[in-house]
């Protein structure tokens, strides 16, 4: 926390240098808890995908914006699967900035969960919900941002882009895939902000709180593993059981370790902070990694346990550092594998995208304002350890960070996609306002 003086030294400071002084006057906890209220609202709204219906999210936003008096545009590329674009028209001296989230989420297995999963619900100061740190939290930091800028009526040298898409969580092909295809010119910019950017305590770092701005993106490579052997009756084993011979080779696999591979913006990262954390996340910046995640074998549903079956099948989730070739990766799982017979097949593979530089107006930005806000915390590119639409964006004169400012904790940070998603509520304010005047900086 900064004492009052260096604070209202640092929002003169940005009022001056903005020029602009409502967003530092702003009663920023009435901004917040309106943000909150309808950050609740959101995550009501089912939006798991599969089967990823996010019509009635895009309405929810669309008519919070249409409140406000900013149009709003629906754009669909299949039932259900609407993305949402909402713009505020800029002088043109700059080219836009795009403010890019998903709308829709992971399922939710609700016997699993503390709290309804779709509840909005506040407890312990944390709200709770599939979708409160992937990514509908951001989503609505984007929204207040936009609504703010429209009620300060902000003069604007770029155009600022709202971008609320579908099908982030099976690949972005309904979603961001088709508005690239199809209406390049509605998203084109000259800086994207997207998810995979974390501002967290421990999460980095063994301690402290850092800022983590994604510059890049690891690969995400899935391989399906095939085994073939003789089917038969359960009562006379066969010697080239297909399930046998296909456990043995995953847990050869699992038992690796996956090859390193050297890479720029990890080398970045450690320049700046010193030693990683060896937590889940920070590990997984760090190397290449291998999940099994599905194994399927057996015959009938549910599986017969007399009939040994023909085949037996599994998958991998790799996710690869930039700079390692997927091809020597293949060649090393079917090396630790160590089965012949083993049949490797890629069923999906996203390539890494050069990273964003960090020398723009925009990195800048992000850099100052949390040094004015938070002068002891660390700020450094990184490299997100999964995949985001935001990838798809990247292009040398196009920069895509991930950047969310709001402090949560190294476990909040790893609920996505688990049980207990949740994000804590008093760090909303502070995140809300940094984000806005980094918007409001590079744009005004
Ligand atoms: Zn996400």
């Amino acid at each position: 926390m900064q004492n009052g003086i260096s604070r209202r030294r640092a929002l003169a400071a940005l009022a001056g240098a903005a020029g602009i002084a409502r967003g530092a006057q702003a009663d920023w906890a009435k901004i917040a808890a309106e943000a909150l209220g309808y950050l609740r609202g959101y995550l009501r709204i089912d939006t798991s995908n599969p089967p990823g219906n996010v019509a009635p999210a895009v309405a929810y936003v669309a008519a919070i914006l249409e409140k406000n008096g900013i149009p709003s545009e629906r754009l669909e590329a299949a039932p259900g699967k609407v993305s949402l674009l909402a713009r505020l028209r800029g002088s043109g001296a700059k080219r836009p900035l795009l403010l890019l989230s998903h709308t829709d989420t992971v399922p939710a297995d609700r016997s699993r969960w503390p709290q309804n999963p779709f509840g909005g619900e506040i407890r312990l100061n944390r709200l709770w919900g599939r979708g409160a740190v992937d990514m509908k939290s951001t989503g609505i930091v984007h929204l207040m941002t936009l609504l703010l800028l429209k009620r300060n009526r902000a003069a604007l040298a770029r155009e600022v882009i709202l971008a609320a898409t579908a099908d982030e969580e099976v690949g972005g092909q309904a979603g961001v895939g088709y508005l690239l295809e199809k209406h390049p010119a509605k998203v084109e910019a000259e800086y994207v902000l997207d998810e995979g950017g974390f501002s967290a305590n421990r999460l980095f770092t063994e301690d402290g709180v850092v800022h983590g701005v994604s510059v890049a993106q690891k690969q995400v490579l899935w391989l399906r593993l095939t085994m073939e052997g003789t089917a038969g009756h359960g009562s006379q084993p066969t010697p080239d059981n297909a399930v046998a011979a296909l456990a043995r080779a995953l847990a050869r696999v699992s038992a690796a370790e996956a090859p390193a591979a050297a890479d720029p913006v990890r080398r970045l990262m450690e320049n700046r902070l010193g030693a990683l954390a060896q937590n889940r996340f920070a590990s997984a910046i760090q190397r290449n990694t291998v999940s099994l995640t599905t194994l399927r074998a057996g015959v009938g549903e549910p599986p017969k346990e007399n009939v040994i079956p023909s085949l037996a099948a599994a998958s991998l989730d790799c996710r690869l550092l930039p700079s390692q070739s997927s091809e020597e990766f293949i060649a090393w799982v079917r090396q630790v594998a160590a089965e012949p017979r083993l049949k490797v097949e890629v069923t999906h593979h996203a390539p890494a995208a050069p990273p964003s530089s960090t020398a723009t107006e925009l990195f800048r930005r992000i850099e100052s304002t949390l040094a004015q806000h938070a002068p002891r915390d660390r700020v450094t590119p990184y490299l997100t350890p999964f995949g985001t639409d935001g990838n798809q964006f990247r292009r040398p004169d196009r920069h895509v960070y991930g950047f969310f400012p709001v402090v949560i904790s190294a476990e909040e940070a790893m609920s996505m996609h688990s049980d207990a998603e949740r994000i804590p509520v008093e760090p909303l304010q502070k995140g809300l306002q940094i984000f806005y005047e980094v918007v409001e900086g590079i744009c005004a």
